[in-house]
């Protein structure tokens, strides 16, 4: 195995994605600070402008890989 950073790509496709967007494409999937991967699913206007709204990616949208599960994210996202 590599590092840990690539760990969660399950396929070419999904690593793709997240890694080489050519510039300025916004990522439409990155991997948060906390180390879930996240994947912005629209766009909201508010008092302090454009802003993402985003949501754990469960499962691969490309091959279906389960890559993150509701326990694991409940463990790592502080509400
Ligand atoms: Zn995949």
């Amino acid at each position: 195995m590599s590092d840990a950073q690539d760990e969660i790509f399950c396929c070419d496709s999904l690593k793709g994605a997240v890694a080489e967007l050519p510039e300025p494409a916004v990522p439409t999937i990155y991997r948060a600070d906390n180390g879930l991967l996240m994947m912005v699913v629209g766009l909201v206007q508010t008092e302090e402008g454009l802003g993402y709204l985003d949501q754990a990616v469960m499962h691969c949208p490309f091959c279906g890989t389960k890559l993150q599960d509701a326990k694991a994210l409940a463990e790592k996202v502080s509400h």
